[in-house]
């Protein structure tokens, strides 16, 4: 369905700008008491914490008396709970979707921390401790959106549901299964996923596009034992120099993938210096860095192919044998536009291609993982222009390299709602990592555009 906006109204800019400078010091406060809850989803953790943090939240959510309904929802498998709270939109208006999640990462070495990850203490501009960034602010986020709903419009006319999952960093093992399950209470014509973040500190983004996973493995074979190198070596082949061969025909000699039949998106434009790749990566120096085009498009608009793992003797098992078959697993990263069956169809049209001597090939296990590619609607525009008032910046569209398995689902239950990614992450903001922390000011524009999207949707109706 497509919704009659324009131009955001004027007021309400200034009007949410006025609420959030009064009302941050306390959204602080919420998102600090969250942060020393340290809600694990981990299977051998203990669970307690999760659950308090689910209650916390869905207290703070029935408090705003926005909602019809707020409930506390398990997963089936590994009894994770979820919090969906509900107003259903008068007909016409929009229902929008508010998604983040409530569990975290686990701390890891604490030694390398500065700060307690569970103490969470301001220090500058951030507030360090785990979560805080990834994904709790999102969470207060959200909260604050629905708060400034109640205090700035006299009619609610929107529908809002904030869905805050509990198992995101376990990989939301239950998430498909979730939402079929509780279809009816997600339905929405607009989702704000609220669990990515800015390209640049100061620069806000909307991530448009995730690259696909497709993953397969194989096996190569010449002979139907292994044989003494000194007898048949020179005149039989081995599998393992079938497969080195075949391997190096993936990549061009810049280390482009060189698959024929995978897709690729137009550059973005957006230019970064090497440098900051080389940094950022740890890229040894006199290692040349590979492939073509603007260097954010290599991981964002491009595929690329890694080989993840090989079974053949290892060195200190060596002996001076021909081996008879070895067995490999290679993984694509494919483009925002391609799609997972046609991309797994080029990579084995390409194996067989690629193999020399007339050695059997044996295809194994696959793992697919749709890319995700925003379209251009409203809803981008109200969320842009959300963003460019709040930030005082045009956003930019942004890749992500990776793939982010629940959005895609999003997309493929939901095909007729807009999905919109963005967040509250910096780069510095190091989600998953020691020291990890929220950027203050971001957040605060973050609550701002968030409110602006929510609050623009309530004075819009269906064309
Ligand atoms: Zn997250």
């Amino acid at each position: 369905m497509s919704f009659n906006y324009q131009t955001l109204d004027p007021q309400l800019v200034a009007a949410t700008e006025d609420w959030v400078a009064e009302n941050f010091d306390s959204k602080l406060s919420q998102l600090i008491e969250l942060v020393k809850i340290p809600s694990l989803a981990w299977p051998d953790v203990d669970k307690q914490p999760l659950y308090k943090s689910a209650e916390r939240i869905s207290q703070l959510l029935s408090e705003t008396n926005v909602f019809e309904t707020v409930e506390i929802i398990q997963s089936a498998d590994v009894g994770t709970p979820a919090i969906i709270a509900r107003r259903q939109a008068k007909p016409g208006y929009p229902q929008v979707l508010l998604y983040a999640h409530h569990d975290i990462q686990p701390a890891g070495d604490l030694k390398q921390w500065k700060t307690e990850p569970f103490n969470p203490e301001v220090i500058d501009d951030r507030l360090f401790g785990r979560g805080a960034s990834d994904d709790k602010a999102g969470v207060v986020t959200h909260l604050a959106a629905a708060e400034m709903l109640r205090d700035l419009e006299g009619d609610i006319n929107v529908g809002l549901t904030v869905f805050i999952e509990g198992e995101e960093e376990i990989g939301s093992p239950n998430f498909s299964d979730f939402l079929n399950t509780n279809r009816e209470r997600l339905e929405a014509d607009l989702i704000v996923v609220a669990d990515s973040g800015n390209f640049e500190l100061d620069t806000p983004a909307l991530t448009t596009s995730l690259r696909g996973l497709v993953s397969i493995e194989f096996s190569i074979t010449t002979l139907d034992h292994p044989l003494h190198s000194g007898v048949f070596g020179g005149v039989v082949p081995d599998s393992m120099m079938v497969l080195t061969k075949l391997l190096a025909s993936l990549h061009d000699e810049n280390g482009s993938v060189a698959v024929q039949g995978l897709k690729q998106m137009p550059d973005s434009g957006i230019e970064v210096p090497e440098e900051f790749i080389r940094l950022q990566s740890g890229i040894l120096e006199g290692v040349d860095l590979i492939g073509k085009g603007n260097l954010v498009d290599r991981s964002w608009y491009q595929p690329s192919i890694t080989v993840i793992g090989i079974d053949n003797p290892s060195v200190s098992d060596s002996s001076n044998t021909l081996q008879a078959k070895s067995r490999c697993k290679i993984s694509a990263r494919i483009a925002p536009n391609d799609d997972p069956a046609s991309a797994l169809q080029a990579l084995k049209d390409h194996i067989v291609a690629n193999v020399s001597f007339g050695a059997k090939v044996e295809f194994g296990e696959v793992e697919l993982g749709s890319p995700y590619l925003a379209r251009n609607s409203w809803a981008t525009k109200l969320a842009k222009d959300s963003m460019a008032q709040a930030y005082g910046k045009q956003a930019i569209d942004m890749g992500v390299g990776g793939s982010i398995p629940f959005i895609a689902e999003f997309v493929r239950q939901f095909p007729e709602s807009e999905v919109l990614v963005t967040g509250v992450e910096d780069p510095d903001a190091r989600a998953h990592s020691p020291n990890e922390s929220q950027h203050l000011p971001t957040f605060r524009k973050a609550i701002q555009t968030h409110g602006l999207i929510l609050l623009q949707a309530n004075r819009i109706v269906a064309e």
